[in-house]
């Protein structure tokens, strides 16, 4: 089987992982953490980072130091991985969930603008949701598979509103919006994920990235249990969120590779658009214009095609041996957030049984490549 998207570890890993055995810095102190944090920072364009655990982590940081609290709302896209949505329910607030816009597949501008002008009114601590009495208490737009999310207009409705914005960038290291580096999209935190699956991988981790040190201060007190000082004195309820020196030695290596990684990925998916432009039902995964997306995950979407017709496809192309997957399951389909206040949601309920993804490895060869293009033309003409 060649697999969908495996970690590429050709650089300096090794050598990085035997420095943290040979110093004995295999926990949360040692070298590489910090210089990850600089690594990430530089990438993404802020003045400054955070290392946690994993990337859900670190939106659950990021929506606690922006103020998200018991019972508040967050405005967030319907169609996304559900640690966004899981990130908000531990902050003990729920989703307001919203629709994408067919040319990005991020959630949709005017919809937000619209619903924020229809719905919300001044409460004492902020914008309240009239239908459900519930306080906005941000806006979280996801860069989809690494495809920056329309922040301008977005970050416009939620500054008009009083209401600060996260990004969930999890597969967005290396991606720009309207030609800025991630980062400064428009969004008070951008947060980012080095899963395994991730392009930049460091077996498991995640980073807030910021120009606002206050918050970044706050999101690293909050990740170290809220310790203060050596002695066991801690001020807040915290979490174990900090990044281990191991973890960070493998994510130091990787980010030295960023833009080749960047640069393959965006080779991958430009490969299998090229290669499938002549198939009638295909359409290649949305690029907007206003953006250069990371390209984590490759793969396209069926024209027309039903849920059933598109799982047949993806089945016959495992018995092929390509480890063709489909796409994100919506948050209102899944059980835990079924009673989630939401919008109409046409384009993400159209699409995402009609999307799948296709390996994409940075370290896939030009015959894997080859051989799941055979594949998918074998099955389609
Ligand atoms: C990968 C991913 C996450 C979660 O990151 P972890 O590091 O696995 O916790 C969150 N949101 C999106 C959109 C992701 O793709």
């Amino acid at each position: 089987m060649i697999p969908l998207a495996v970690p590429n570890l050709a650089g300096r890993e090794a050598e990085y992982l035997q420095e943290c055995i040979t110093s004995t810095y295999v926990s949360t102190v040692g070298p590489f953490v910090g210089r990850l944090e600089e690594q990430v920072a530089a990438a993404a364009g802020t003045t400054g980072a955070v290392a946690v655990s994993t990337g859900t982590a670190g939106l659950h940081l990021a929506l606690r130091v922006v103020g998200v609290g018991h019972g508040d709302l967050v405005a967030m896209p319907a169609l996304t991985f559900i640690a966004s949505a899981n990130a908000v329910a531990y902050c003990g607030a729920a989703p307001w969930l919203f629709d994408v816009t067919p040319d990005a597949l991020t959630m949709d501008p005017e919809q937000v603008a619209d619903a924020f002008e229809r719905d919300l009114e001044p409460g004492p601590d902020g914008p309240v949701h009239r239908p459900t009495g519930r306080r906005v208490a941000a806006v979280l737009p996801v860069h989809t598979l690494g495809h920056p999310a329309d922040l301008d207009p977005l970050a416009a409705t939620a500054h008009r509103h009083a209401i600060p914005v996260v990004a969930d960038a999890a597969a967005a290291l290396g991606a720009r919006y309207r030609g800025r580096a991630i980062g400064q999209a428009g969004a008070a935190i951008s947060v980012f994920s080095f899963n395994g699956n991730k392009t930049v991988t460091a077996g498991g981790g995640g980073a807030l990235v910021s120009d606002d040190a206050a918050l970044l201060a706050r999101a690293r007190h909050l990740s170290t249990t809220a310790r203060v000082g050596s002695d066991y004195d801690h001020d807040e309820v915290g979490f174990n969120y900090r990044m281990t020196n191991v973890q960070a030695a493998v994510g130091c290596a990787q980010m030295e590779q960023l833009d080749t990684f960047v640069a393959t990925k965006r080779r991958i998916q430009a490969t299998y658009t090229e290669r499938f432009s002549d198939l009638a039902d295909v359409r290649p995964i949305p690029q907007a214009s206003w953006a250069d997306s990371a390209c984590w995950f490759a793969g396209f979407s069926l024209e027309g095609w039903d849920a059933d017709q598109v799982a047949a496809l993806r089945a016959g192309l495992r018995d092929d041996g390509i480890d063709a997957r489909p796409f994100w399951k919506p948050m209102h389909l899944q059980r835990p957030y079924a009673d989630a206040p939401a919008e109409p949601l046409p384009v993400t309920e159209d699409v995402w049984q009609r999307l799948i993804t296709l390996p994409c490895s940075t370290g896939i060869t030009d015959d894997e490549l080859g051989r799941v293009i055979a594949a998918v033309r074998g099955r389609l003409t």
